[in-house]
């Protein structure tokens, strides 16, 4: 059974009659406990639910446009609230004042299956990604040392993580890892115990290895560092001796260090073919290959280029001898350590342009740093940016837009 907590007004739910007072008992006839069984029956432009409202038991058809969303938000919907605290948390580094949906901090295994969003797993977890199928699932793994990774999540007690991703695997559920890599903790010879372990889970798809991400909000909370150039290159090292080994075992190279190792170890980006099939782009691994792979096009136009500082030198070769001009975006609002064009606020955009002389009507701004609502991190929509900058501004959702 599945309660109804609200109904999207003019949904297809709503238009035939749901309220949230009904609960749902089955969809398509599978019953339905929780809302992942909805998600698995409720395929196609049809559903025949059969649904309680008190006493009453009752069947309808529910048909909509296969763009639209049906407009069933049910109970027990919402993300499980995390209960680790990572040394590295993104949200306890956030300014005061930030949107209150950006301070949610959500660690559900449910939403790892359906948005790619990563999970630390607890035995509740497995047995329950087992009992539903959920595969592929996205997991913070960072180390295989049950004592170090308690460190990293902030629990204060061992936490093993082999056995939960055996468990996992034995039961056919493919997993992509996340090693989030904290200078002294889990990297050098830790790491390479780490990537050998998660070699030998057959269901262990990939493993991304990135960087700790700290923002200037760090008063109170566990000391910790970025790695040095040396480091990163040191980490790259070994994430490549491990793709050697993947490669003659797996046939496919299944680690991949992020975009940003390899600009703070001073080494070139790789081509795209490093990342093979590799889907990780959200985390920050493969975007710059992908992005060189526009090099050669020809850019018509004119603007002015806001970005971070990782990708800057990049987009500047690439729109070399283009009317573009591009700038980098200092990231006042998180600190300088955050370079990625997903993290830069309005108000940085603002403060950086206007600094410019008058001589480009249009600013561009990368789409990453607005979310589903065109809100950037501090609350600015693309409007607002264009009224206090007075020039257009376009959001752009790849390069080639410009060309
Ligand atoms: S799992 Fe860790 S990083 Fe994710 S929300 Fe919880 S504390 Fe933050």
């Amino acid at each position: 059974m599945l309660g109804i907590l609200a109904v999207t007004p003019d949904s297809p739910a709503s238009s035939t009659g749901f309220r949230n007072i009904d609960t749902l008992i089955s969809c398509n006839g599978n019953p339905l406990n929780d809302w992942i069984d909805f998600l698995y029956s409720a395929n196609g432009l049809f559903i025949d639910l059969v649904f309680s409202r008190g006493p009453v038991i009752r069947k309808l058809t529910v048909r909509r446009n296969p763009s639209v969303d049906w407009g069933f938000v049910f109970k027990g919907q919402k993300p499980a609230v995390c209960r680790k605290k990572c040394i590295f948390c993104f949200v306890d580094q956030l300014p005061r004042g930030v949107r209150q949906s950006l301070m949610v901090k959500d660690d559900d295994v449910r939403y790892s299956f359906i948005q790619g969003t990563y999970v630390t797993l607890d035995s509740d977890d497995t047995e329950y990604a087992i009992d539903k199928h959920l595969t592929p699932l996205h997991i913070s793994v960072h180390t295989t040392n049950p004592l170090i990774r308690g460190t990293i999540l902030g629990t204060r007690r061992d936490e093993p993580v082999l056995q939960m991703l055996n468990k996992l695997s034995e039961a056919g559920i493919e997993m992509e890892t996340q090693i989030v890599i904290v200078p002294g903790l889990n990297d050098g010879e830790e790491l390479d115990k780490t990537l050998e372990d998660l070699l030998e889970v057959p269901g262990v798809v990939s493993a991304g290895v990135v960087p700790v991400g700290l923002t200037k909000f760090r008063d109170g909370l566990p000391r910790i560092r970025r790695p040095s150039g040396a480091e990163a290159l040191q980490i790259v090292n070994q994430c490549n001796m491990m793709r050697s080994k993947a490669l003659k075992r797996r046939g496919n190279s299944w680690v991949y260090p992020s975009d940003e190792f390899f600009i703070m170890a001073g080494l070139d980006i790789p081509s795209s073919s490093y990342y093979e099939t590799c889907t990780l782009r959200e985390n920050g691994i493969g975007l710059l290959a992908e992005l060189m792979m526009t090099s050669g096009k020809e850019f018509t136009g004119s603007g002015i280029v806001c970005t971070g500082t990782l990708a800057a030198p990049f987009l500047r070769s690439l729109l070399k001898g283009s009317d573009y001009r591009v700038i980098v975006v200092e990231n006042t609002f998180l600190g300088p350590y955050i370079g990625v064009a997903g993290l830069l606020s309005g108000a940085d955009i603002v403060r950086s342009v206007k600094m410019l002389p008058d001589s480009y009507n249009s600013v561009i701004l990368p789409g990453v740093m607005f979310n589903h609502d065109m809100l950037t991190l501090d609350d600015f929509t693309p409007d607002i940016i264009s009224q206090l900058i007075g020039r257009e501004v376009i959001v752009i959702r790849d390069l080639e837009e410009l060309a």
